[in-house]
C-alpha cells in the first residue's frame, strides 16, 4: 500500500542498488530475486562482519516460503546466520510501539502550531533588530569614511590606520550581521507549509505503528528506511540502528535538549511537559528542513511485484 511516488523511490533505489553494488553477494541474488522486490534491501549490516545481509525467499519443509536474512561473507564467523524478517520486524513493533501507542499526537498539534507561530514571531523581532543595527553599522561607516576623505598628506599615519581599521571591524560586523539575518530567514521561510508538515507528521505518527504491522512489504520498508538508519543484527539477532531525525526526537530513550530548542520560547517550553519538548524539537528541525515530506498518503496499488506467499 504505496503511492505510486513512493513505489517508484524504491524501485530505483533497488536498481541503483544492483547496479552500483560490487559485493558479489548480489551478483548471486540476481537471477533468483531480481523479479521481486525484497525489503530491507542493502539496508541492514551484520554486526560481526559489516557485510549487508542479503533479503532471499527461502522454501520451508512444509512448503511455506519464508523471509530470511543471511550474511554471505564466507569469511564471517557469524553463529546464527538465519535470520527471519519477523525477528527484526518484532523487535521495531515494540520499539516504536512502546511511545507511539502511548499518545495521540494528533492532540499535540495545536501545541506545535503555536510552538511554530511563537518561534517565528521571535525570529521576526530578531530579524527586525538586526536589520537596525546593521544600518547604524552603516552609517558609522559612511562617517569614518567620510574623515577619512578629509585627511590629507599631512595627516598622520597612526589616524590614517586607526580609521582604516575600524572601518574594517565594522564592515565585518555588518557581514556577520547579513549572515545572522540569512540563517533567520532561512527559518521563517514559509510557515503555512510548516503548519502542513506538523500536522502531516502527526498523523502519519498516529498510524505508524498500524502501517508498519498491517502494511505490505514495500511499505514497511519505506518506514523502516525512513525512521533508522545504521541498521544492524548482531550475532544474538538483535537489531541495533539509530533513529533518523526527526524520529530521534521522539524515539530517542535519552532526550536531551542539545538541540535549538531552549533558544527561544522559553516561556512554552518551561511549561511543557517531555513529550511537548521533544515535539517543539520536531518542529525547530522541521522549519530547518522545508524540504522534509513525510510519507503519509498510501493507496493500494495491483501489480507490483512484491512478494505474496512469504510468511516472516
Ligand atoms: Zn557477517
Amino acid at each position: 500500500m504505496v503511492t505510486e511516488e513512493e513505489f517508484d523511490q524504491v524501485q530505483k533505489m533497488f536498481r541503483k542498488d544492483r547496479g552500483s553494488i560490487q559485493s558479489s553477494c548480489y551478483e548471486n541474488q540476481k537471477a533468483t530475486h531480481g523479479k521481486y522486490f525484497l525489503p530491507f534491501r542493502h539496508l541492514i549490516k551484520c554486526s560481526v562482519c559489516g557485510h549487508y545481509m542479503i533479503p532471499a525467499r527461502n522454501r520451508g519443509h512444509s512448503g511455506t516460503y519464508y523471509l530470511n536474512y543471511r550474511c554471505h561473507n564466507k569469511a564471517c564467523t557469524r553463529p546464527n546466520n538465519n535470520v527471519r524478517m519477523h525477528v527484526i520486524m518484532d523487535q521495531l513493533y515494540e520499539e516504536f510501539g512502546r511511545i507511539s501507542q502511548k499518545y495521540d499526537f494528533t492532540s499535540f498539534v495545536d501545541d506545535m502550531s503555536e510552538y511554530a507561530n511563537k518561534k517565528m514571531q521571535e525570529l521576526s523581532v530578531e530579524k527586525h533588530e538586526l536589520l537596525g543595527q546593521k544600518t547604524q553599522k552603516q552609517r558609522k561607516i559612511d562617517d569614518l569614511a567620510e574623515k577619512y576623505a578629509e585627511l590629507d598628506k599631512e595627516s598622520p599615519k597612526a589616524v590614517k590606520d586607526k580609521l582604516k581599521r575600524d572601518m574594517a571591524d565594522l564592515q565585518n560586523d555588518v557581514v556577520n550581521i547579513d549572515e545572522r539575518i540569512k540563517q533567520i530567514e532561512a527559518k521563517i521561510k514559509n510557515p503555512e507549509k510548516l503548519r502542513m508538515t506538523i500536522e502531516k507528521f502527526s498523523n502519519s505518527l498516529n498510524s505508524l505503528i498500524n502501517r508498519l504491522e498491517k502494511g505490505d512489504l514495500v511499505e514497511k520498508d519505506i518506514l523502516v528506511r525512513n525512521m533508522v538508519s545504521n541498521l544492524e543484527i548482531d550475532a544474538q539477532k538483535r537489531v541495533i540502528y539509530r533513529y533518523k531525525s526527526p524520529f530521534n526526537f521522539i524515539f530517542e530513550p535519552e532526550f536531551s535538549t542539545g538541540s535549538p530548542v531552549g533558544e527561544r520560547c522559553r516561556e512554552l517550553i518551561d511549561a511543557a511537559d517531555e513529550m511537548t519538548r521533544r515535539l517543539y524539537c520536531v518542529v525547530d528541525w522541521l522549519a530547518l528542513h522545508p524540504e522534509y515530506n513525510p510519507k503519509t498518503k498510501v493507496i493500494p496499488k495491483k501489480d507490483y511485484p512484491v512478494l505474496v506467499d512469504v510468511t516472516f
